[in-house]
């Protein structure tokens, strides 16, 4: 057994085939920057999928977990625990939030997040009030509830019977939604920022008339910042830059750094009817998950780390648009902070996979949202020189892509 080669051809031998994982298999990271089994390079423009938001092997985040580690691990949740208390006052200081659930991922978030506004509507309006309306495309994880309420079939066909009372609508489109929106809405639930679904922003009266229906109606405002949350749209979390407030909202991907903690958040009065017995994570609020999350909050939470973000964003715009410039390939860059998209032209719709292997080949890690974007989301604290040598490494991948 220990003479099996971990290759990736194990992979195929020991693995459910849910995933179609790359031939090269990472080992080591430092910063936004990335080594194989073969001792290759990469520069690290996908963060694991806008997850590791401070950067690989950060050296306070190795101390919080050798510290933390060292002390305990896990308890349960018949006791609380200092990292714990900490991460949720941290998390209602910096938001509107008053109370919080902690568990460990973007679906068990938007889980909680779901059952909670149903179980506010079943408590104040009785069982008639359940519906959730959601949008196409909309991406909320992949648990039963998460893609039943996401906008994309794909994920949710095929599963047995679907979850009753979820609508979806187009996103951005207010007639829709004001049609759509009645006294049995128990919920909307939106991404700020449509991340898996292409690099959709939501306009922001979109977001303002989901708010004024959400108060008209009764209905809870659920907004899902799994991916854009924890300063990666270069606000701590992006309904801030939309004036609204939510009444409910899920965090999770880069509040951990890779470590798997996830949040959801809500008001006092709202909290209130999730209620002892009600629901509950095993792993959800465990110390070291907690510790590591807080030590997340206090590297990104300030106002020259979010500034840099947004900073960054431009530098990508312009090093994209230079590359367009010379092998036009896009006919746009979509996005925020350091989530960004290059839409494909027309000559390239459907082969975002294109480029993202052709980048990997050079020594660039990327990603896809969807088949007609390429996406970037690396750490938030990618240098620029970073940037710079990974730009010029993707100018060689779409070199490749659009001369062959
Ligand atoms: C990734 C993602 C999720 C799911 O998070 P998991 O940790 O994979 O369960 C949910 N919502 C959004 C917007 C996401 O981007």
């Amino acid at each position: 057994m220990s003479s099996t080669p971990l290759n990736r051809d194990l992979f195929d031998q020991v693995m459910v085939p849910n995933y179609a994982p790359a031939s090269n298999i990472p080992v080591r990271g430092e910063g936004s920057r990335v080594w194989d089994q073969e001792g290759r390079e990469y520069i690290d423009f996908a963060g694991g999928i806008a997850v590791t938001s401070v950067g690989h092997a950060h050296p306070q985040m190795l101390a919080t977990l050798q510290d933390q580690g060292s002390k305990v691990w896990h308890l349960s949740n018949f006791m609380t625990n200092e990292p714990a208390l900490k991460l949720a006052q941290q998390l209602t200081d910096a938001t509107f939030a008053e109370r919080v659930f902690l568990c460990s991922s973007g679906a068990e978030a938007n889980e909680a997040a779901f059952k909670l506004a149903r179980r506010y509507a079943f408590d104040k309006f009785g069982p008639d009030k359940h519906e959730i309306i959601a949008f196409h495309q909309g991406f909320h994880g992949r648990t039963l509830f998460t893609v039943n309420v996401g906008g994309q079939p794909k994920y949710s066909d095929g599963f047995g019977p679907k979850i009753v009372g979820i609508t979806h609508l187009p996103y951005n489109d207010i007639a829709a939604l004001e049609a759509a929106v009645s006294d049995k809405t128990c919920a909307i639930v939106m991404e700020p920022l449509q991340g898996e679904g292409g690099i959709i922003a939501a306009d922001p009266a979109f977001a303002q008339k989901a708010r004024e229906l959400c108060d008209k109606y009764q209905a809870l405002l659920v907004i899902d910042e799994v991916q854009t949350g924890v300063g990666r749209l270069g606000s701590l979390y992006a309904y801030q830059q939309l004036g609204i407030t939510p009444d409910i909202m899920s965090s999770a991907k880069g509040l951990g750094n890779g470590f798997p903690v996830a949040a959801m958040l809500t008001t006092k009065a709202i909290a209130t009817h999730m209620g002892v017995g009600t629901h509950g994570s095993t792993y959800g609020g465990n110390p070291l998950a907690s510790a590591i999350a807080s030590k997340v909050l206090d590297l990104i939470n300030q106002p020259q780390v979010l500034a840099d973000v947004n900073a960054k964003f431009e530098r990508f715009k312009t090093g994209l648009e230079a590359i367009n410039a010379k092998y036009p390939f896009m006919h746009e860059v979509r996005g925020r902070g350091l989530l960004i998209g290059a839409a494909l032209n027309e000559d390239y719709l459907g082969r975002a996979g294109d480029f993202l292997s052709a980048a990997t080949e050079v020594g660039l890690m990327v990603l896809v949202a969807g088949p007609d974007v390429v996406r970037f989301a690396p750490s938030l604290l990618i240098p620029d020189a970073d940037i710079d040598a990974g730009l010029a490494l993707f100018e060689q991948a779409v070199a490749k892509v659009t001369q062959t």
